[in-house]
Parts: C-alpha cells; sequence; structure tokens
C-alpha cells in the first residue's frame, strides 16, 4: 500500500560557519620566524590575537598577508612584520620593561600587542572614532592593561612619563623632543622619520644617562604624524 503523500518539511536556513582563521595565524607566525622574529613572548601575543577583529570584515580574509592595509580616514594597520620588530625591539633595552607609550592608535591592534606581552600600555591617538573602535575591539579579545587618551600625541603623554619605551606608528620629519624626554635611561624610542613620499627610516632611540644614542635601521613606510585632534 502506498502511503500518503507527505508534506516536505522547509529546511532551515543555512548557517555559515563563521570563517576559521586559525590556519593563516599560524602561516604568519612561520613567516614572521623566518623573517627573523625570535622574542617568544611577541610570537605567543601574535598567535593569540585575532588580527581579522581590527579590520573592516571586507578586509579580513587580507588580515594575515605580509601587508599592511587599510583602516579608513587614509590611515593603515602595518604589515605584521613590522609590528613585531618594533615590539621586539622595545622589549630589548637594558632594563626592565613594564609600561610602554604607543603614539598613533590607529585600530588597537600594536597596542593589543603590546598588552599581551605583559605590559602595561598607554596609548595616544588624535581621531576619536579610532580610540572608540580601538577601545571596544580591546574589551572584545579580552586585552586588559590598555589605557587611552583622545590627544595629539606629538607631546606624548607627560603626566604618565617616564616610559620603559615609546613606539610611533606615524612618522614625523624629525624627531620630536618631548617624546625623547619622557623616556626612562635605558629605554628605546621607535619612531620612522622621514618626509612624505621620500623614503623613511626606523630610528631607534636609547636614552643614556648623560645624553642618547641613536641608530638608523630599516627602510619603512608609514603614514605621516599630523598635527591637532579630530572626532
Ligand atoms: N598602530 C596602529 C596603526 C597606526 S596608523 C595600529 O595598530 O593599527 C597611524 C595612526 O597614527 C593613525 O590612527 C593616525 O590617526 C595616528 N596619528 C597621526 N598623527 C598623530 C598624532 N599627532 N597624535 C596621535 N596619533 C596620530
Amino acid at each position: 500500500m502506498r502511503g500518503l503523500p507527505v508534506a516536505a518539511e522547509p529546511l532551515p536556513p543555512p548557517v555559515a560557519a563563521p570563517p576559521d582563521y586559525s590556519w593563516a595565524r599560524a602561516a604568519m607566525l612561520a613567516r614572521l620566524r623566518a623573517q627573523g622574529i625570535t622574542h617568544s613572548g611577541v610570537l605567543a601575543a601574535m598567535g593569540s590575537l585575532p588580527r581579522e577583529l581590527f579590520v573592516d570584515e571586507a578586509l579580513r580574509m587580507r588580515v594575515y598577508d605580509d601587508c599592511s592595509l587599510p583602516i579608513g580616514q587614509g590611515q593603515t594597520l602595518s604589515q605584521p612584520f613590522i609590528v613585531a620588530r618594533m615590539t621586539e625591539l622595545v622589549l630589548a633595552a637594558e632594563r626592565p620593561v613594564r609600561r610602554v607609550l604607543e603614539i598613533g592608535t590607529g585600530s588597537g591592534y600594536q597596542s593589543a600587542v603590546l598588552a599581551r606581552c605583559g605590559l602595561a600600555v598607554f596609548t595616544v591617538e588624535r581621531i576619536g572614532h579610532f580610540l572608540n573602535l580601538a577601545r571596544s575591539r580591546h574589551a572584545a579579545c579580552g586585552v586588559p592593561g590598555v589605557r587611552s587618551l583622545h590627544q595629539d600625541g606629538f607631546g606624548g603623554w607627560p603626566s604618565q612619563a617616564p616610559f620603559d619605551g615609546i613606539l610611533v606608528t606615524a612618522a614625523p620629519e624629525t624627531v620630536p623632543e618631548a617624546l625623547v624626554a619622557q623616556l626612562a635611561v635605558g629605554a628605546r624610542l621607535l619612531i620612522p622619520v622621514g618626509a612624505q613620499g621620500q623614503s623613511q627610516r626606523l630610528m631607534m632611540i636609547t636614552k643614556t644617562p648623560t645624553g642618547r644614542t641613536q641608530r638608523l635601521l630599516d627602510e619603512v613606510s608609514f603614514v605621516p604624524l599630523l598635527p591637532g585632534e579630530m572626532g
């Protein structure tokens, strides 16, 4: 006997699995090691942070590639190697490194990496919108220990100085003396220096008991450090 036709149940809508970036993150770590990054804390921090949360959804597929990415308003998130290299260099100072200042919060990724390395992070950004986004990203990935300030960073953060290290992630034409003044003895300032459209060099300035030493490192390409604040 043939059964009665059974009305087909509507199929539930397909549920898209959230994209898994763990393979891309592992490939990034392998590349960083091949590029000479050795600090285990830096590698662990970058291996644990979801870098994809720091850019627009449309760019997430490329976020672990060896390139910088736009974050809006003409600004960029640096390529993984530059983030790792600057972090490694600031940590390798000949003094204990606990409190660091970043100028140019941008997406919040660099400050999250510093915080995951166990540092107390102070970060200054001139664009208020970026700062709000960065704060919510830090909360979303459970990154504590980042204090941020909406201000023009040319003057640093004097009330919190001295710092055990300072990173500047936008390029001025010359080194702002206020930042050098906020370094503790033995601390390092990592800063890209150069005019826009011309080649910039990553500079490492170390405060000494009597003055400073200065080393020119890699050729780099950062957005300009600009004066003033905006919303
Ligand atoms: N470190 C960031 C990338 C920085 S892009 C990250 O992890 O994503 C450079 C940032 O520096 C931009 O957000 C830009 O607005 C900011 N900036 C430029 N000039 C500045 C200034 N004078 N003070 C503070 N921030 C500045």
